[in-house]
């Protein structure tokens, strides 16, 4: 096979995300089982906004090729600053095209694997939507079904679709050769990429079925990689220039290495295990700028505390600041827990809550916090009612009344995927404007305190990437898991990455200004932004040219202005 084309349509599934600046473990993987069996084999990998600039082009230089795929699922429902997710009518029309007929074309993912999930609250379209145009849906792991498909001289009719690996040891050579392919990612050159990194497969819960509307469970008993498999995989992509990487590709990051594994519902966590996941890390990547985390389950950490509390200080030992556990809570409501075979009720998430606030919220010298945790609440269950909302507010509540910390609060609607219990059973009775307004109150009265408790005015923000201009401002978030959405009004200098510092707060995203903030080359309108100034006074203090009025001005501001902000200032 002479050429590939790897498109990257996108995918967020409830462990892997691979929305720019992430790259998912998806195409690393496909590249590799192909270099592996054919070396060389040029691979075109695109993401579907590079396509987007223009279908023709995109749809010429594939139809040079032997063999199309599409790598497509958004399964969990989200918004996202950096990439747009290919949607099921760009797919068809952009595959449709009759110059790409004589080439076969693979759809691959979690739209492949699971279905085609639209958005929130609805129910997601069959894989079938998608053939034609796609020739073969490949319900099983992609870099095993191509794989074999080279092994039978490229028949790929005459292989099983639904091939899986039976551990994750039988991919391990692909997983290294495939770490070259983010070199022809968009965000390579400009090292703005973040990869994802799987520790295991599958969700220890699987034992009793799992959560209602999860599709984890569905991979069966969790294979787990050996730390120095996963050292390897980051040694690669880190000799690339890779410095970027999320923990993130597995239930729960706390069981990762259990002997109970396979056993219990909920495995004690192995802090040993994590120990030598993360030191071996750092060992094949001594240079690395954020090393971050994603899912923690809270059932773990309110069953087993002691080595939840060791695990935690592990993780903190060897991580980058700012990092983020994301709690899976979906509800509070003791009907929908039951109902949903959630993992933790409302005492043990606070238990969880407090445990992880109790290591984790200590911060570098006006930085982020450690570790904190993050709430996903899901709507939509079977069992849900209006006391559904309430329940959830008063635990939000509880939290901000006892004083903890957490990093964001994720609201979503739950998508139905066919294969999961919850396409079987009724709905819960919340309707869609009242979901609505439940989330703006979250907003409003709980988002806005919890950001300005996790990120206080003067907190700076290292190395945060501007990712688009929005006119007046531009938009930036750091480089790792959950990062904060930051505006910031346009300056003299506009480089891709800069520190800033926060001096506002809106619910879920922050006002910032360069750090330093040189107040000879501020903006008028990064002037306006800043504390107790007002629009006139900027106009003023833009003014100021001379020598002896900046001294002036200097004294003044240093009178003025609170310590966190004058601290920032840079007269040079
Ligand atoms: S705990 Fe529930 S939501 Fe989390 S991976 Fe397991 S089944 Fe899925």
């Amino acid at each position: 096979m002479d050429r590939v084309a790897l498109i990257d349509g996108y995918v967020d599934e409830p462990t892997c995300l691979g929305v720019p600046p992430y790259v998912s473990t998806y195409p690393r993987y496909i590249a590799g089982a192909i270099w592996a069996k054919s070396p060389f084999t040029e691979i075109l990998y695109q993401t579907i906004d590079q396509v987007r600039v223009s279908f023709t082009a995109a749809q010429q230089r594939w139809a040079k090729t032997n063999l199309i795929i599409l790598i497509a699922g958004m399964i969990v429902p989200g918004k996202y600053v950096g990439g747009t997710p290919i949607s099921v009518r760009e797919a068809k029309e952009l595959f449709s095209s009759p110059i790409l007929d004589h080439i076969p074309k693979l759809l691959v993912g979690p739209w492949a694997r699971f279905g085609c999930g639209i958005e929130g609250g609805r129910l997601a379209l069959g894989p079938d939507v998608l053939s034609p145009p796609f020739d073969f849906i490949v319900s099983g792991d992609p870099e095993v079904v191509v794989s074999q498909a080279l092994d039978d001289g490229n028949m790929l009719d005459s292989i099983d679709l639904g091939m899986v690996r039976s551990s994750s040891q039988e991919i391990e050579h692909f997983i290294e050769r495939g770490t070259r392919i983010v070199t022809q990612h968009p965000g390579f050159d400009k090292n703005y990429i973040i990869c994802e990194i799987e520790s295991y497969r599958g969700c220890p819960r699987f034992l009793t079925g799992g959560c209602s509307f999860c599709v984890e469970p569905s991979y069966g008993e969790p294979q787990q990689r050996a730390y120095s498999a996963i050292a390897q995989e980051i040694a690669a992509l880190n000799s690339l220039g890779i410095r970027a990487f999320r923990i993130g590709h597995q239930a729960d990051l706390f069981t990762y290495g259990s002997t109970e594994m396979g056993e219990e519902e909920f495995p004690r966590p192995n802090p040993d295990a994590i120990e030598q996941l993360f030191s071996a890390t750092r060992r094949a990547a001594s240079n690395i700028e954020v090393l971050h985390i994603d899912n923690v389950n809270p059932g773990t950490i309110a069953r087993h505390p002691k080595e939840s509390i060791a695990v935690a200080k592990t993780i903190i030992k060897y991580h980058t600041p700012g990092d983020v556990a994301a709690f899976g809570v979906e509800s509070v409501d003791p009907e929908v827990i039951r109902r949903n075979n959630l993992k933790a009720d409302a005492d043990e998430v606070l238990d969880a809550v407090r445990l992880l606030n109790e290591v984790g919220k200590a911060r570098p010298p006006w930085g982020l916090p450690h570790l904190l945790p993050g709430i996903n609440l899901l709507y939509g269950l079977p069992g849900e009612s209006k006391k559904t909302l309430e329940y959830n507010l008063i635990f939000l509540q509880e939290l901000l009344k006892e004083g903890l910390l957490v990093r964001r609060i994720n609201i979503r609607q739950v998508i139905g995927l066919p294969g999961t219990r919850i396409v079987d059973e009724r709905a819960g009775r919340i309707r869609r404007n009242e979901f609505y307004r439940h989330r703006e109150e979250v907003r409003d009265t709980i988002d806005v305190e919890m950001i300005k408790r996790v990120a206080p005015l003067g907190t700076i923000l290292e190395s945060a990437f501007i990712e688009a201009d929005e006119g007046n401002h531009y938009l930036l978030r750091q480089l790792g898991t959950y990062p904060l959405l930051c505006h910031m009004p346009k300056g003299r200098e506009e480089t891709g990455r800069r520190s800033v510092f926060v001096v506002d707060h809106g619910p879920r995203s922050l006002t910032v200004l360069p750090y330093p903030f040189k107040i000879q080359q501020a903006t008028l309108s990064q002037w306006k932004v800043v504390p107790g100034i007002g629009a006139k006074r900027a106009v003023r203090v833009k003014g100021v040219e001379h020598v002896a009025d900046l001294q002036h001005l200097e004294a003044q501001l240093k009178m003025e202005l609170p310590d966190w902000f004058t601290r920032t200032l840079d007269y040079d």
